[in-house]
């Protein structure tokens, strides 16, 4: 059960009033977020246009990036996995007019992007840790996101094709 590991959906009151205030458009403009989503998202469901909160709270950007991943998962599993359902739950009582509420069931042309920002995300790492011979660091913190760091040691990256014997 890892039901209670994910902390509340919270957000300050200016967040609160922000995403209160947001709604859903038609004409929404579709945007892809490799890092640190790896999906996508309409310009109309965050305050200023990207997935980040106007404020410096760090608890209201991990409430918005649970949020991301909450729907993310939705995409993909066809519901909200139980970890997510606190998050979930309390997202629709406080902000119930979120537009993202409303795009649960991708088009086809939608999933082909999502399986992109995906692929593009991976490679992307892929790169990253070759780059730093494997020398990446990924850290769980206590708010159910991922942190990573990778060192790339700039000085070894002639020594590549011509190793020491
Ligand atoms: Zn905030």
């Amino acid at each position: 059960m890892a039901t209670s590991d994910l902390p509340e959906f919270f957000l300050c009151e200016q967040c609160l009033n922000n995403y209160q205030n947001l709604h859903f458009k038609e004409d929404a403009i579709l945007r892809e977020n490799l890092i640190p989503f790896a999906t996508i998202f309409w310009d109309d469901e965050h305050p200023s246009g990207i997935p980040r909160p106007m404020c410096n709270e760090k608890k209201c950007f991990h409430s918005v990036s649970l949020l991301i991943a909450a729907r993310s998962a939705y995409w993909e599993h066809g519901e909200i996995p139980p970890e997510y359902t606190n998050v979930w739950n309390t997202a629709k009582k406080i902000i119930p007019t979120w537009p993202g509420f409303k795009r649960l069931n991708p088009s086809k042309e939608e999933r082909a992007r999502i399986e992109l920002c995906f692929q593009n995300a991976n490679d992307w790492f892929t790169a990253l840790s070759e780059m730093s011979n494997g020398k990446m660091e990924f850290r769980e913190t206590d708010h159910g996101i991922t942190e990573w760091s990778a060192t790339i040691d700039l000085n070894s990256e002639n020594e590549k094709d011509d190793p020491q014997p």
